[in-house]
This record gives structure tokens, sequence and C-alpha cells, in this order.
């Protein structure tokens, strides 16, 4: 890619109102920018981090094996009022006429447009377990929309939904679930916990959230060392008392902030009973469908991963979600063939490797471009002058380590791809 074809949209100054340090930096990177309260034009920078992150997730779907799928975003009331949300949910879900006046909503979850699904299609035990997953665009009119995307009501969310004939093999799925968001957050290299938590009005019986923990976080977690932590909504229940302190005080608990970037349902019949989703047994029995639902927020993970990575000259995005694995900057190269020519050719040789790199061919002083590198997080950056191109060499930054190395023309590939 060459920043010809990639438009960089940083700003030195923003002048927006922005209270989070990943708000800031996600405008000043030019990763997104606001349409209107809640929603989010993702720029070209901000596309690439979110595509990153979601090839994550289908491969670890993918390993449980969870079939992806893509369900519509306009969802009809008639489903919602047999589940009894329609009235529940209240505020949040953005209600539409079309122009027969008939009643819709925007989807903000998709219990019931996946179980109508599976009650049409699915009528035995054989057909069991099914397991699907979809990336796509929620709305909840988030009574009040902050942070950027970390709380926007227009919102990108994985959000998978398991249906079972059996408690057992819908506790497998769960506790698959379970690991491969582990596995997820790892890879995506953050700094996370797993917590206990309420089922909210997805509802259900029993329910995980995956936090990553960070002081701007707005949920308040309570850590024991030797048990998985809890969400305070729990913690309160657990312990028949309402002041966190006292709670906190009397058991011995650890107080984290935490960013809730997955959460994970086993629903039972919830849904299916509402919505007379039933099927066949062994024994020719008809029992309602168990169920497990399981989100995570693509786009809120851009911002989390943000306030986690960060120093004064911007962000540090951890490596398997940089945008770029390496930008290149060229120093005048619009006034010295040499320099561009050798730079032309160091760049398909790292293309020729499958090496991420973005080529940094703008009119720029070096000073800005390498200004805009490290505000947008890329974990390296290479430098090509005269005195490189003299000496068939480049000289590296790297972003984390703050070091500044020479390197022959051959052995650019090997460093950059040993992360
Ligand atoms: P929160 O408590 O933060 O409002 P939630 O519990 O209502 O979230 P879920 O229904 O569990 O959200 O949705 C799954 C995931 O979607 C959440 O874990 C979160 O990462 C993400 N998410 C939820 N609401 C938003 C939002 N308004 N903006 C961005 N991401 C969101
Ligand atoms: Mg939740």
């Amino acid at each position: 890619m060459k920043t010809s074809n990639f438009p960089i949209f940083t700003q030195k100054d923003i002048t927006s109102e922005a209270e989070l340090i990943s708000h800031k930096l996600m405008i000043k990177a030019g990763i997104v920018r606001q349409l209107t309260s809640g929603l989010y034009t993702w720029l070209p920078l901000g596309h690439r981090i979110l595509e990153k992150i979601k090839m994550i997730i289908r491969e670890e779907m993918n390993a449980i094996g969870s079939t992806e799928i893509l369900m519509p975003l306009i969802q009809p009331a008639e489903l919602w009022k047999e589940s009894n949300r329609w009235e529940e949910y209240g505020p949040e879900l953005l209600r539409i006429n079309d122009r027969h006046k008939r009643e819709f909503c925007f989807g903000p979850t998709f219990e019931e447009v996946i179980t109508d699904l599976i009650r049409k299609e699915v009528s035995s035990y054989k057909q069991l377990p099914i397991n699907l997953f979809q990336i796509s665009t929620k709305f909840r009119d988030e009574i009040r929309p902050r942070f950027g995307v970390m709380r926007a009501r227009e919102f990108i969310m994985k959000d998978s939904y398991s249906f079972h004939s059996s408690e057992q093999c819908l506790n497998e799925t769960y506790k698959k679930y379970s690991s491969a968001y582990e596995n997820i957050f790892k890879r995506l290299m953050l700094n996370y916990t797993i917590v206990e938590a309420d089922s909210g009005n997805i509802g259900g019986n029993e329910s995980h959230e995956f936090h990553v923990i960070a002081d701007s976080g707005e949920d308040d977690l309570l850590l024991d060392e030797s048990t998985q932590g809890m969400n305070v909504e729990i913690a309160k229940i657990k312990y028949g008392e309402t002041d966190v302190q006292k709670i906190i005080n009397e058991n011995n608990l650890k107080h984290v902030k935490g960013i809730e970037v997955g959460h994970i349902f086993k629903l039972g019949d919830k849904y299916s009973s509402k919505m007379k989703a039933e099927i066949t047994t062994k024994e020719s029995e008809k029992i309602n469908l168990l169920m497990g639902c399981y989100g995570i927020g693509v786009s809120r993970i851009v911002a989390a991963a943000i306030e986690q990575n960060n120093d004064e000259k911007g962000i540090i995005w951890p490596s398997s979600i940089s945008p770029f694995d390496v930008a290149l900057i060229e120093i005048d190269g619009h006034k010295d063939k040499l320099v561009r020519n050798f730079s032309a050719v160091v760049y398909q040789k790292m293309q020729d490797s499958n090496i991420d790199v973005i080529y940094d061919n703008r009119e720029l002083k070096l000073g800005n471009k390498l200004n805009d590198w490290e505000l947008m997080g890329i974990p390296k950056v290479l430098i090509i002058g005269p005195k490189e191109t003299k000496n068939n060499i480049v000289t590296l930054k790297d972003r984390v380590k703050e070091t500044k190395t020479e390197l022959h023309v051959d052995n650019i590939c090997d460093v950059i791809l040993q992360r």
C-alpha cells in the first residue's frame, strides 16, 4: 500500500472535547470521525484495524466449529413481541416504521431473529448442536453515548448463538466459547480478566464477562486471588449487601476498573419457551431448545487496546492488530530519483515477503512523516534517504524499544518478520 492510495487523516490538535486518551488518539491518528452523536465513520486506518481484529475472531470461531452467517439489521416487531422484549428492552431499542406503517427495530442483538430461524429449520435432536456467528453492525440508542466508539449507538459486534438438545451439550459449548475468547484476547495481546456477571436484559442462567483492565473502564470488578472475580452487580447479589466498599473490605477483594469487551450467556430455554422453538428428542418427546449466546464488542476493542497501549507520542499497536507491520518512509523521494528507486526496490521486496507495509511517498518533511507514523502506532518504521541509498541499507526505528538500527537491504524482511 502506498500513501498515494491510502489517505492519511492525522490531526495535530483536536477541537473535540474527547475525555479518554483512546478517543483523543483515535481522532488524532485518523482512525474515526464522528458523524453525529454515537455514530462514527471508520477511516482507512481504522478499517484496517477492525479487519485485523475480525480476522483473529473468525479464526478462533472456526476453530471451535462456529460457522459464519449474516442476518438483516432491521428486525420485525412481531418477533420482539413474542419474546416480550418489545416492552422490556425500553428506549434503547430504535423503533422504525416502513411505508406500510409496519413496525420494525434496528437490531441491538439477535436472539429473536436466530431463534425464529432455528425453530423453522430444526425439528429433531439429530440436527443439533448448531453453532453460528455473525459480525455486523448493531444499534442501541444509548442514553449517553460517550468515549467515542467505546459507547457508541452504532457499533460492530460479533455475536454467536448455539442450540442444543441437552444441558450437557450447552455446557460443553459454553466452555469452548470461554476458551476461544481467552485465545482471542491473548492474540489481541490485551491484559484482560474474566468475571462472573449478571445476565442483564439478554437474560438466562449463567454468564461471564471479559474485561480489558483499564483505569478509564466504566465497570467495577472485584477480584479474589483464589476464585474467579465478579462484577459489582453480581457481588451485591452474592453478598446481599449494597455497600461495595464494605463488600471489598469484608471479603478481602481487589477492586479494578474494566472495559467490557466480551460477554457469554447460558440462556437455556429463555427464548425457545416464549417463541415455541421445540425439537423432538431421541425418546420422541417434544422439548424446548436450549440456547447459548456469546458477544464480542469488535469496535470497542479498538478503543480498549489504545487505552492499554499508548505513550506521549501516540498509539503503540500490539503487533497482531497493527494496521501495518511497517511504515517505509522515503526522504524527499519526489526530488531525489535515486532515493525513490531504492525505496521502490525495498517496498517490492517486503511485498514479495507478504509483509504488510505502507510506503509513505508524500511530499512531507521526514520529521512530519515520523511523527505521523508514531502517532498512528506502527511498530516499525524504515527510513530511506540519500545515505541509506548510497550504502544499500535502511534505518529501522522501533516504536516500542525506541531503538534506531541500520540494516542491510538483504536482511530487512527477516528482521521485520521476527516480531
Ligand atoms: P455495556 O454494559 O457496556 O452497556 P452490554 O452488557 O449491554 O454492554 P452486551 O449485550 O453484553 O453489552 O453486548 C456484547 C458486547 O458488545 C459488549 O461486551 C460490548 O463489548 C459491546 N457493546 C455493547 N454496547 C456497546 C456500545 N454501546 N458501543 C460499543 N460496544 C458495545
Ligand atoms: Mg454485557
